[in-house]
């Protein structure tokens, strides 16, 4: 393969909406080890859809469940949120200006908490309702979000302090075209490939049975700081963060969306971030992928390998 200078490599890859941060972070790009992806958003779309909502419970009715989830999801940027207040809005939910979440708090990696005609409510996964001690709904709830889940979708639930669960729903994203490609590459250039995953075990079998990893390349149910701790993990005890010769070092290279996998990505040796967040998270990665291809980080791994015989 024809060498390539760095300024010529950062070039080549600027063309393409690839920001690296400078010649040694494109060098370290030709030497990793282990690509760790995070799912939601990244592997896939951030676009979601509803698939199920049912009332739990009887006491609310659709939609009053869509009213609340809406005023719920309309402060949150999370990719999940925007298809909640969609969803509302396309079975004839109007938002009033005059009704809105009070003291709004992001619950990282389980959901939101806020309040909304004077009660606290809840929407989020299991884990959430189980950690606030509100997971007590019938058996035949729980054997749909099996159901749902095993279908890839992510479940959540909404409740109300003092009443309980009153609703869940399922929402779906869909898995970008190219990643299964992106992984088979991969794996024949000899590169471990892992996906992390807030979200449960079942969507995250299901998204990783298309794309290609097997059970034991996968990681659910993690909180922001559970990612850092297991990509501090594969890293070993190596802290030195951009260390300027690899001689054997195998590099961790982390994939992100930004919003939530910022721990994750400053502890990598390598941080790409992409998707929806990718923007804001220049600041703390050192490679950005402007237009959220993964092809494209592939590109800059080929790019790396070839700059390092130069410099040699
Ligand atoms: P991922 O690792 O897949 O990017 P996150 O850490 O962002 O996931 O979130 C983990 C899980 O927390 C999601 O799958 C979802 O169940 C729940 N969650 C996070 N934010 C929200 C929200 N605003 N509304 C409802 N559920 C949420
Ligand atoms: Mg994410």
């Amino acid at each position: 393969s024809t060498p390539v200078t760095y300024s010529a490599g950062l070039a080549a890859t600027a063309k393409r909406g690839i920001i690296i941060k400078g010649g040694s972070r494109l060098e370290c790009l030709g030497h990793v080890k282990t690509v760790v992806f995070d799912k939601t958003g990244t592997l896939t779309t951030g676009r979601f859809s509803l698939s199920h909502l049912e009332a739990v419970g009887g006491s609310k009715s659709r939609k009053e469940i869509l009213r609340l989830l809406a005023i719920m999801e309309a402060p949150s940027s999370h990719p999940l949120s925007a298809c909640l207040v969609s969803a509302a809005k396309d079975e004839g939910v109007v938002l009033s200006e005059t009704v809105c979440a009070l003291q709004h708090t992001i619950l990282k990696g389980e959901g939101v908490t806020a309040t909304v005609d004077d009660e606290r409510v809840y929407v989020g996964n299991a884990r959430l309702f189980r950690r606030i001690g509100m997971y007590n709904i019938p058996q035949q709830y729980t054997d749909w979000a099996t159901e749902w889940s095993d279908e890839g979708g992510t479940v959540g639930y909404i409740g109300i302090e003092g009443v309980g669960i009153i609703g869940m729903y399922c929402v779906k994203d869909t898995i970008r075209e190219e990643a299964p490609s992106v992984v088979s590459t991969l794996h024949q250039s000899d590169v471990e490939v892992i996906m992390l995953t807030g979200d449960g075990q079942g969507a995250a079998r299901a998204v990783g049975t298309q794309i290609g990893l097997d059970e034991s390349c996968i990681q659910s149910q993690l909180l922001p700081e559970d990612k850092l701790h297991y990509v501090s993990s594969l890293k070993g005890s190596s802290t030195d963060r951009h260390p300027s010769l690899y001689g054997g070092k195998k590099l961790i290279l982390m994939v992100g969306d930004g919003v939530n996998d910022a721990p994750a990505l400053t502890v990598a040796d390598i941080g790409v971030a992409m998707g929806e967040g990718a923007a804001l998270a220049v600041e703390m990665s050192d490679v950005t992928l402007m237009d959220s291809n993964l092809t494209k980080l592939l590109f800059s791994m080929d790019i790396g390998a070839k700059v390092i015989t130069t410099v040699k």
